[in-house]
């Protein structure tokens, strides 16, 4: 039996994923229309390369990566593009982003698709071929995946399939893990190919011992696909918040620590989402380009389930789907510890066409009952009990502090940067402090006046060059001065008579001769005086 470790910290919240998990994954209907944001992972924003009244086939590209963490978006059904434009998106800045919006014309057709056998190809080519599939991170960050998989010279030992799923309500994974184990497994075998990893852990929370099964069960049926000397193992690990955050997955199932500042990579592991490793495997041995994901929909509503729904459905028809309660005030996109409040949408009803994207993992109907409002913040007591659940090992209460009183040096010092905003602390802390908010206020001043000093190294660096090369130009413009007055003697020389070159010769050695006499006077008079 694998030996298991401890991370400091966590919590125990009530799970609230049984509501969610009665029913098998239901397809979603396909909407009247789409509107599919270009810009729905870290990174770039992919380029355009469709326009309004473009007829396009379901996979086809709509948006070109555009940078090195960028990744590619496809039409998730055939239809006529009806804009190109700045929409309001599911974003916790609430502001507007380029998308495409689509009007289906409901044969759902697909382009010609190209499935390849990994084994074929090397890893830098599959890198490519997973960027223009447009696949990302599906644990919430959306992070392009191909990235993740350029790791150069660095040697992995181990891979993790991270199917802990520890945030309340979220069950999109656990449905996945039970359903499409196999596919699951068939898409981590293609990771460990390209990381040339050694080995492949599950972490699974144990409160899925369905989903533990049913993984145990496909890598037994993969035998066939798996090299001997490289195994996968479902891994059943204790239901903790926050056990699913890559520095914890990494802690408890293999006992590393992944080093402030730095990546798993750096210790010999990388980690990707099930749900991705899913994605890898239709985006490779079915040349399907992400083009759908499973999405919780929970909380206030009739009927909690997962849905399989295509990229840029209006997340209000999802809703509708499971039927919100007449006392709904709100929706969350993503767990209620790290998820954020939608914008745009309040009440039971579809308020406005929000669309869900690539990271949208759940939607929580919230109403007063649920999700009662934030008592009134109180000062610090120093209980320290924020301390005892942080799951980075910091003191969140200093922190707090720190970005309270606008002290960003000495919150640096006391590593910010570690925290993982879980949020675990604002849970336990008897005074009801947001801490959290507290920290990524911190962080976005602090990001904030770096970028102003990076513009501003960059203005410096380019104002010296600027005076160099006046300099440069200034000496260059001397020096062919100089070489044309050169010439141009030379050339009166050469059309002078012998004579009158010894007469002219003597004139600038007359010349020279009394310059000389000049100057040595004035150095007497100069040595004289002692000025
Ligand atoms: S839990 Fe709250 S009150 Fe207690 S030390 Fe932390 S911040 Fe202060
Ligand atoms: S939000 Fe940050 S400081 Fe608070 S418990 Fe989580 S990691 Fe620690």
């Amino acid at each position: 039996m694998r030996t298991l470790y401890t991370f400091h910290g966590g919590i125990h919240p009530p799970s609230n994923k049984a509501q969610s998990t009665r029913t098998a994954i239901a397809h979603a209907p396909l909407p009247s229309r789409l509107v599919v944001p270009l810009h729905q992972h870290a990174g770039e924003t992919a380029k355009p390369v469709v326009q309004a009244g473009d007829h396009v086939l379901k996979g086809q590209l709509i948006g070109m990566p555009d940078g090195f963490v960028s990744s590619a978006v496809h039409a998730p059904t055939s239809g006529t593009i009806a804009a190109v434009d700045m929409q309001l998106i599911a974003h916790p800045s609430g502001l507007p982003n380029l998308c495409a919006t689509l009007i289906p014309d409901g044969k759902d057709e697909w382009v010609a698709l190209k499935p390849v056998d990994f084994r074929d190809h090397s890893s830098a080519e599959l890198q490519h071929l997973l960027r223009m599939a447009g696949v990302v991170g599906l644990g919430g960050a959306a992070f392009p995946s191909d990235v993740k998989l350029r790791i150069g010279k660095q040697k992995i030992t181990t891979l993790i399939l991270n199917g802990a799923e520890c945030e309340p309500y979220i069950t999109c994974d656990d449905m996945m893990m039970r359903e499409r184990a196999a596919e699951i497994v068939q898409g981590a075998e293609i990771l460990r190919f390209m990381l040339d990893a050694d080995e492949v852990l599950y972490g699974v929370e144990d409160n899925k011992p369905e989903a533990i099964a049913a993984l145990r069960q496909a890598i037994k049926e993969s035998g066939h696909v798996l090299q001997q000397d490289k195994r996968q193992e479902a891994v059943a690990i204790p239901t903790i918040y926050p056990g699913g955050s890559a520095k914890q997955l990494i802690r408890v199932l293999t006992g590393l620590e992944v080093p402030s500042g730095k990546l798993p990579t750096d210790i010999g592991v990388q980690c990707f989402n099930v749900a991705t490793a899913y994605s890898v495997y239709r985006a490779l041995a079915h040349g399907e380009p992400l083009l759908s994901r499973i999405v919780t929909i929970t909380g206030n509503v009739r009927e909690a389930r997962n849905y399989e729904a295509l990229i840029g459905t209006p997340i209000a028809e999802l809703v509708a789907l499971s039927e919100a309660l007449p006392d709904t005030n709100g929706y969350i996109m993503g767990g209620p510890m790290m998820g954020f409040a939608l914008h745009g949408m309040s009440g039971p009803g579809p308020a406005v066409h929000v669309p869900m994207v690539k990271a949208t993992n759940c939607i929580i109907a919230a109403s007063a009952k649920l999700f009662p409002a934030p008592q009134p913040a109180m000062p610090c007591i120093r209980c320290t009990r924020c301390v005892e659940v942080c799951p980075a090992d910091l003191q969140p209460q200093d922190l707090y502090w720190f970005a309270q009183s606008k002290e960003f040096g000495r919150a640096q010092v006391f590593s910010l940067f570690d925290c993982i905003e879980c949020g675990a602390c604002s849970y336990v802390c008897p005074s009801h402090i947001p801490l959290v908010q507290y920290y990524r206020f911190a962080k976005s001043e602090i990001r904030a006046r770096e970028h102003d000093k990076q513009l501003a190294d960059q203005a410096r660096v380019r104002h010296e060059f600027h005076e160099q090369r006046l300099e440069r130009e200034k000496r260059e413009k001397a020096d062919k001065l100089a070489a044309k007055e050169k010439a141009a003697q030379a050339a009166k020389l050469s059309s002078t008579s012998p004579q009158q070159q010894a007469e002219l010769a003597e004139l600038a050695a007359s010349r020279a001769h009394i310059r000389e006499v000049a100057q040595s006077e004035v150095e007497h008079t100069t040595e004289r005086t002692g000025e």
